[in-house]
C-alpha cells in the first residue's frame, strides 16, 4: 500500500501560496516551497495563482527553480477599473510576457466578470487584445451558469460575490467572449482543471469529461484522452487505504452516465460536477451520516481518479476546504480546494481587490498545509503508530 500511497500522492495537483497574500506579496516564501516541491521530485501540476508583477529576474529565478516540476503559473486579469482591482493591468500582460520569455507555463485567467464593468464588449475586446499582444493562445474563463434576471436583481457586490463563486457568464457576455476567441485565436478553457489540464496534455485531475457538454470536450485537444478516462477505476489499495483512515463509503463500480444537464440549466442542478451525487458510474459514496466536506471529496477524487460525494453534498460557503476525515486522522488541518491540494501561508495583507476585502479584517497570518511528501510522511507515521500497514 506504502508503494501506491506515495504515488498517488506524489501526483496530486499542488497549488502554493492560493489563500489570503498573493504568492508574489511573499516572494520568498513562494520560492521556498517550489523548491521543497522540486526536492522531493513532486509528480503532478504545481501551480502559482497570482496578481502580482513578476519581473524578468523573478521570472528567471522561478525558472530555474521549477525546470523539473510540472509547472504554471495562471496570472489572473480583468481590467477591472481600479476601485475594484487597485492594480495595474499593463503590469499584469508584463508578467505574462516575461513568464513567456522565461521558459514558464503561463496561463491567464479572465476573472471576475461583472456585466457592467468588464462584461462590456469594449472591455471584452481590450482583455482579448492585449492578452493577444503578449503572445497568449489560450485562456481559462468559467463557462456560462446563469441567468440575466437573477444577475439583474443583484446589487454590485452581490454580483461581484456571485460573479466569483457561481462564475456567471451571462449568455450574451458568453457571445462576445465566443467572437472574440476566434478573432484573437484565443482557445477558451472553461474550468481551471481543464485548462492546465490541456496545458499539460493530461487528463483533468477534475473528471468534468462526465459533463461534456458543460465544458465544451468536443472542441478540446485532450477530447480523446478523456474519453478514454470516463471508465476508469482506480487502484483497490487506495480504496482499501481510505477505509483504514477513516472514510466510510460504498464503492459503487456502475457503468458510467454522462450528464445530461443542459449548460443554460446549470444552476437547477444541486450537485457539484466535481462531486456529482446524481449521475451513475464509479464513485466512492461517503455514508450520509459521516461529517465530511467538499475538501475530503477533492482528497478521495485526487487519490484515486474516481468521484467522491455523499447524497446531497453541495457547496455551503465558509470552510468547505479542511478534509475532515484525512485532517482528523493526521492530527491536522488538510485543506483541498476545488481543483488544488492546499500549501499556503495566509497573509493578513493582500492587494485590496473589493471583492476579497471584507474578509480582510477577520483575517490572521497562519500557514495552511505541507508539501504532499511531508504528508504522506505523516499518515504513514500514523498508520504505523495503529498498525494499519500491511506492507
Ligand atoms: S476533453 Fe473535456 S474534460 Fe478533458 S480537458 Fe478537455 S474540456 Fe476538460
Ligand atoms: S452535478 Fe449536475 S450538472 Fe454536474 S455532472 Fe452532475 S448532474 Fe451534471
Amino acid at each position: 500500500m506504502k508503494t501506491t500511497l506515495k504515488k498517488a500522492i506524489k501526483n496530486i495537483p499542488v497549488c502554493i501560496n492560493n489563500y489570503y497574500g498573493d504568492p508574489v506579496i511573499q516572494w520568498d516564501n513562494t520560492i521556498n516551497k517550489l523548491k521543497k516541491l522540486a526536492d522531493e521530485k513532486h509528480e503532478g501540476i504545481v501551480s502559482i495563482i497570482t496578481r502580482g508583477f513578476i519581473n524578468d529576474e523573478k521570472a528567471k529565478e522561478l525558472a530555474e527553480i521549477t525546470k523539473n516540476l510540472k509547472f504554471l503559473v495562471i496570472v489572473s486579469v480583468s481590467e477591472l477599473p481600479e476601485r475594484i482591482e487597485p492594480l495595474s493591468h499593463k503590469e499584469r500582460y508584463q508578467t505574462i510576457k516575461n513568464l513567456k520569455k522565461a521558459g514558464i507555463k503561463v496561463l491567464p485567467n479572465v476573472r471576475p466578470i461583472i456585466p457592467e464593468e468588464n462584461g462590456r464588449p469594449e472591455v471584452l475586446e481590450s482583455i482579448f487584445k492585449n492578452l493577444a499582444d503578449s503572445g497568449v493562445d489560450h485562456i481559462i474563463i468559467s463557462g456560462f451558469r446563469g441567468d440575466d434576471n437573477l444577475i439583474d436583481k443583484m446589487d454590485l457586490d452581490k454580483k461581484i460575490e456571485w460573479s466569483l463563486r457561481i462564475k456567471i457568464i451571462t449568455p450574451e457576455i458568453n457571445k462576445i467572449i465566443n467572437d472574440l476567441s476566434k478573432k484573437y485565436n484565443i482557445r477558451l478553457s472553461r474550468r481551471v482543471a481543464c485548462g492546465v489540464a490541456t496545458e499539460f496534455m493530461k487528463i483533468p485531475d477534475n473528471p468534468y469529461y462526465l459533463s461534456p457538454q458543460l465544458v465544451g470536450c468536443d472542441s478540446c485537444p485532450n477530447y480523446l484522452m478523456c474519453q478514454g478516462a470516463i471508465s476508469r477505476l482506480p487502484d483497490p489499495k487506495l480504496i482499501d487505504f481510505l477505509r483504514k483512515v477513516g472514510y466510510d463509503f460504498e464503492y459503487t463500480i456502475e457503468v458510467p452516465e454522462l450528464c445530461q444537464v443542459e449548460p443554460t440549466k446549470r444552476t437547477e442542478c444541486p450537485s457539484c460536477c466535481t462531486a456529482c451525487y446524481i449521475n451513475k458510474g464509479p464513485k466512492i459514496r461517503i455514508n450520509p451520516e459521516q461529517e465530511i466536506t467538499l475538501g475530503d471529496t477533492a482528497f478521495i477524487r485526487f487519490l484515486t481518479g474516481v468521484i467522491g460525494t455523499q447524497d446531497g453534498i453541495y457547496d455551503p460557503g465558509g470552510d468547505t476546504a479542511t478534509a475532515k476525515v484525512i485532517s482528523n486522522f493526521v492530527g491536522r488541518p488538510v485543506h483541498l480546494v476545488n481543483s488544488w491540494y492546499v500549501w499556503s501561508r495566509q497573509l493578513n495583507k493582500c492587494y485590496g481587490c473589493t471583492y476579497c476585502i471584507t474578509e480582510a479584517y477577520k483575517i490572521e497570518e497562519k500557514d495552511f498545509g505541507s508539501s504532499p511528501e511531508d504528508l504522506y510522511n505523516e499518515i504513514v507515521e500514523k498508520m504505523e503508530e495503529k498498525g494499519l500497514l500491511d506492507d
